[in-house]
């Protein structure tokens, strides 16, 4: 045997199976080869697969007639390789493997040992490239999980180095005419070291994330804003100086704390976080809730917060970042706003008020003069005037808890009761309007969780708005409806001018108003007050035909 040829008894060190790449050069070499490997296969037993075409099988074969007996012939199987690689025209992988799974079926079946000798060849067409790779991947896939020994032989001389360089990832080993290594490529996909270019590729977009994160760095760690990033575990890692600014702590004392363990967060609110998390770990934001949260000094401050999750180049969510917003001055405005605006509607019923005390007093004044004069019976009056003088009271004790600045105390307040005051104080003004105010309710005992001058300031801006459309005088239905154990309903129902639909989106802006005297407040700060509350204020008017106000509360 010549010595250039490759000792093909060395393949049998090859473990248990051998996808091996020849790339030939010289013919007679390649027939050394292809006869060698045939032999050194029938020593071991084994069936061949003969792949090749015509020509170069015969050549093949005269040589093993001259070393083999008849009986070792018959172990050899030729399959026309212009049929195989050819057989529907174009490459196509899939027929090809299906054939091929028909030829070895018997075979396998039989559980006889067999190699293939498989010299591929194709003629001129577009991807050739991906089709073979496509083909050998399959190829090496049946190659390993049966143990097979196979050689795909290539002509050196029309292969590009390209597809060369493709098929080394296929197949294990690396034969030329004269040696046999292992391929460097193969199956080492997820280590190879990326070409030259893709590395220079690689630094210039680690450039840019590099540039990217410091943009972001600085994004956060410059926010006016408070700014938390905590990790899947919901620990801490990374606070900006806008954080320490407001709250005095500085990273150092709360990094690496669970959020819950933060000592901004005051011991009520704790279960905020842990329902914050929740919907981080959810995929969901949380955009502008408002809570409050604790300086080092122990100021609570009132704060707007935000919460997104973060995620991984996996798309998993990898932790979350907050950001607070110290909303206690807008705060303080609109509790301003609010005293503002409520003096403003006191001065105003203030006017309509001096009517209405003027009138008992002025009937006391009567009584007076006539109990001095000794023309009357005393006893008849005294009752009338106590009367007068209780409504007086009443009505002034109204006024001034209207006007007088209160401290904010939420209590569980009768609302019946509480629409029967406000209604005392503006009983003077629908009279004389001509306004007949009636209230309907489901239950008298009914009681809500509120602020009490702020919710009588808000019903007195709706009476007052509804009495105002309807400058010709008309009903005004106060409806209370428990809707269910967790909701009431109070709906002020005027029979007023209504509101036009495209005006209906301004009720609700500050200042606009369509009356002379009017200061475009009312609606807005009743709206906020509802909102306070966490319940809400709907609208429905039909011009010419009246306005429903609905204020929902929850109980
Ligand atoms: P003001 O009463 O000082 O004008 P409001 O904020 O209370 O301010 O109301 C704003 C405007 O909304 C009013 O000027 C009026 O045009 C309209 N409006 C509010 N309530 C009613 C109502 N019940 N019927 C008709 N228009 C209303
Ligand atoms: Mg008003």
């Amino acid at each position: 045997m010549n010595s250039k040829t490759v000792k093909l008894t060395q393949m049998m060190q090859i473990a248990n199976h051998g996808h091996i790449l020849y790339i030939y050069d010289a013919i007679d070499s390649y027939i050394e080869n292809a006869v060698s490997y045939i032999m050194t296969g029938i020593e071991h037993g084994h069936h061949l697969l003969i792949i090749e075409n015509k020509e170069r099988y015969e050549q093949i074969y005269l040589k093993l007639q001259e070393a083999l007996s008849h009986d070792q012939l018959d172990y050899i199987h030729y399959i026309d390789n212009y049929e195989f690689y050819r057989l529907y025209g174009d490459c196509h992988c899939e027929s090809i493997v299906n054939h091929f799974t028909q030829i070895i079926k018997p075979f396998l079946s039989q559980q006889i040992s067999f190699r293939t000798w498989a010299h591929v060849e194709w003629k001129e067409q577009d991807h050739i490239t991906s089709k073979l790779e496509h083909f050998e991947n399959i190829a090496d896939q049946s190659v390993s999980s049966s143990g097979l020994v196979s050689i795909c032989a290539y002509d050196g001389n029309k292969i590009s180095a390209l597809l060369q360089n493709t098929m080394l990832k296929s197949h294990e080993y690396l034969m030329t005419d004269n040696e046999l290594v292992k391929s460097n490529l193969y199956q080492k996909r997820t280590v190879v070291f990326p070409s030259l270019s893709v590395q220079s590729d690689h630094k210039k977009v680690e450039k840019q994330l590099k540039a990217i994160k410091h943009q972001l760095e600085s994004f956060i760690m410059q926010n006016s804003d408070p700014i938390l990033i905590l990790d899947k575990d919901d620990k801490l890692i990374t606070i900006n100086r806008a954080f320490e600014r407001t709250f005095g702590w500085s990273a150092d004392e709360v990094v690496g704390l669970n959020a819950t363990d933060l000592p901004i967060i005051p011991d009520d609110k704790r279960f905020e976080v842990n329902r914050n998390r929740s919907f981080a770990i959810l995929g969901e934001n949380i955009e502008g809730c408002e809570s409050v949260r604790k300086t080092r000094d122990g100021t609570i401050l009132n704060m707007m917060l935000s919460c997104f999750p973060l995620r991984d180049e996996e798309d998993k969510v990898s932790g979350r970042a907050v950001i607070i917003r110290d909303i206690s001055e807008r705060k303080k405005a609109q509790e301003l706003l609010i005293r503002t605006e409520k003096l403003s509607v006191a001065g105003e019923l203030a006017a309509g008020i001096a009517h209405e005390i003027r009138n008992p007093i002025t009937a006391i004044k009567g009584f007076l003069q006539l109990l001095q004069s000794g023309s009357i019976e005393k006893k008849a009056y005294y009752g009338i005037i106590a009367a007068e003088i209780d409504r007086i009271e009443q009505i002034l004790s109204e006024l001034l808890m209207l006007a007088k600045p209160q401290a904010i105390n939420v209590e569980s307040k009768n609302i019946l009761s509480l629409i029967k005051d406000v209604v005392t104080l503006l009983d003077a003004q629908a009279n004389m309007n001509n306004v007949q105010i009636i209230i309907k309710f489901d239950h008298s005992e009914t009681c809500v969780r509120c602020e009490e001058n702020q919710i009588k300031q808000v019903c007195i801006n709706f009476i007052k708005n509804a009495m105002e459309a309807m400058p010709k005088g008309g009903k005004l239905v106060i409806q209370i409806k428990n809707v269910n154990e967790e909701k009431l309903l109070i709906r002020f129902i005027d029979q007023g001018c209504g509101i036009p639909k495209h005006l209906l989106s301004k009720l609700g802006q500050p200042f606009y108003t369509t009356k002379k005297k009017g200061t475009g407040l009312g609606f807005m700060v009743s709206k906020q007050i509802i909102e306070n509350h966490n319940g809400t204020v709907v609208i429905s008017s039909k011009e010419n035909k009246g306005t429903t106000i609905e204020v929902s509360l929850p109980l």
